[in-house]
């Protein structure tokens, strides 16, 4: 199996796109999507454009993890309401979406990840999560034919799982339907600037005039919002996914201990990676903020594999452009969708773990594997807010590896942010100023 979008995917959006409206959203993920979808919904003329395909890169190549379960405590409320709205899009989108609502387990092998699993929940009890703690007896009883020791569950059997790569094109269906303009291969190359307030876009396909824009470029967003003065201090990280042939039904759900992590697809077949590990290219972003990034890097140094430089091309490569004008091709059309080699000796891990865990079962076999980019924050929460020193531009990145389940609702806040109305979250937490008004970055869950 090849993975399902590339950039030898058949444009299904091709434009050209308007000459005015009042929302460019950048960016066609699920944030991006969702955005639009919402806006449209308000009865703004929105424009979404897409440098590459709709759900190309990230929003494409997640496990497809739908939880409340880890999340920040600043996330949660919105990933309750997201968690209504996908079960709204599945009645509205069917089948295709393959939304399931079978849960989310993670298994402790140690006595300090159950107090760290413990200590989420004692936090989040408050917000009427239906998670609990599952002991050592249920965990194996749960998992059919598991062999691996676990001492402890973490269980929200609320939790649930889509197919990225079959929803988020769905998706954008939707959006559509409510009068979102859609055009794909289509990268904006930077904004127009106009008395110190956004004015409208230049595409490779022409100027589009317009007070409001939405950044939801994934990996991209910091490299675009630097070129306008804006610096968010965020980095990219190569994770590895795998899809196994089909095998027998272990678990319904989701699960994952820091080894690997599995997820029943609709194809009968698990998406499996590993539960913590990821490679991080080393590139100039990486030494400006390495700094802010220092309390993170504490958590998760074991778990990195550092390389030098990245690919030619990638958003923070050594020589990638950092500056072009408006009327030139800008780094967004030299990589129409962001596609990493996967690190196999990691999947290899994952194969060799899977069949310890459950030896009944053999070394799964693999169809794929892919990689993926994740648009990662040094405290592990996106940037959601309009940025004060520019009007008319708002941001919506760096959702640091969870912003496929939380999409729906947060494409909804930030419809509303753009709109003027009222978000319905406090977004303190996401705030841009976070990262110069001398605050202390805390660190989300991570689990
Ligand atoms: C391997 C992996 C596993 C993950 N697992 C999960 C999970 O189980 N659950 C979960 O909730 N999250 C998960 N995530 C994270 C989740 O996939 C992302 O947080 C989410 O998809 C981000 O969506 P986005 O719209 O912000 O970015 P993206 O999906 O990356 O979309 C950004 C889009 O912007 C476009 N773009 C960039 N610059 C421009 C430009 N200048 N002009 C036009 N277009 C532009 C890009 O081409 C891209 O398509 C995972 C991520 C990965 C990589």
């Amino acid at each position: 199996m090849r993975f399902p979008i590339s950039d030898a995917s058949p444009i299904r959006f091709p434009g050209p796109p308007p000459a005015a409206c009042d929302v460019v959203v950048l960016g066609g993920g699920v944030i991006g999507v969702m955005t639009a979808w919402f806006l449209a919904e308000k009865g703004l003329k929105v424009t979404l454009c897409e440098k590459g395909r709709i759900a190309g890169e990230q929003s494409s190549r997640n496990w497809g993890w739908i939880r409340q379960q880890g999340r920040d405590m600043g996330e949660l409320p919105i990933m309750m309401e997201s968690l209504r709205i996908w079960k709204s899009l599945a009645q509205e989108m069917g089948e295709g979406l393959g939304f399931r609502q079978e849960g989310v387990l993670y298994l402790a092998k140690t006595e300090a990840e159950v107090e760290r699993f413990e200590a989420w929940l004692d936090e989040a009890r408050p917000h009427g999560v239906d998670t609990h703690m599952m002991g050592s007896g249920a965990v194996t009883e749960r998992l059919k034919g598991s062999a691996k020791p676990w001492v402890a569950g973490l269980h929200t059997p609320s939790d649930a799982r889509a197919e990225p790569w079959q929803a988020v094109p769905l998706l954008v269906e939707g959006a559509i339907a409510r009068g979102a303009v859609v055009v794909e291969n289509c990268a904006i190359r930077r904004l127009d600037v106009q008395a110190g307030r956004v004015a409208g876009v230049f595409t490779e396909a022409g100027r589009i005039a317009c007070d409001q824009v939405v950044v939801a470029g994934g990996a991209w967003s910091a490299l675009f919002l630097r070129a306008h003065g804006v610096h968010i201090p965020q980095l990219a990280v190569l994770a590895s996914v795998a899809a196994t042939e089909p095998m027998a039904e272990i678990f319904p759900g989701n699960a994952c201990d820091d080894d690997f992590a599995f997820r029943r697809r609709q194809d009968g077949g698990y998406s499996i990676a590993p539960g913590s590990g990821h490679d991080f290219f080393v590139g100039p972003d990486a030494f400006r903020d390495f700094f802010t990034y220092l309390p993170v890097l504490k958590k998760d140094f074991r778990s990195t594999g550092f390389r030098p430089m990245a690919p030619a091309g990638f958003p923070d490569a050594w020589g990638t452009r950092r500056r072009w004008g408006g009327d030139e091709v800008s780094p967004f059309e030299g990589i129409r969708v962001l596609n990493p080699a996967p690190n196999m000796d990691r999947i290899a891990r994952v194969q060799a773990a899977f069949a310890e865990a459950f030896p009944g079962m053999g070394r799964p076999r693999l169809r794929a594997a892919w990689g993926g980019m994740i648009d990662t924050m040094p405290d592990v929460v996106p940037v959601v807010d309009r940025v004060a020193a520019l009007p008319g531009l708002t941001i919506a990145t760096g959702m640091s590896g969870h912003g496929f389940g939380i999409g729906p609702g947060m494409g909804r806040v930030v419809a509303d942010l753009v709109a003027g109305g009222d978000p319905g979250h406090d977004l303190t937490r996401f705030r841009l100023s976070r990262f110069t008004d001398g605050s202390r970055l805390i660190p989300g869950p991570s689990l």
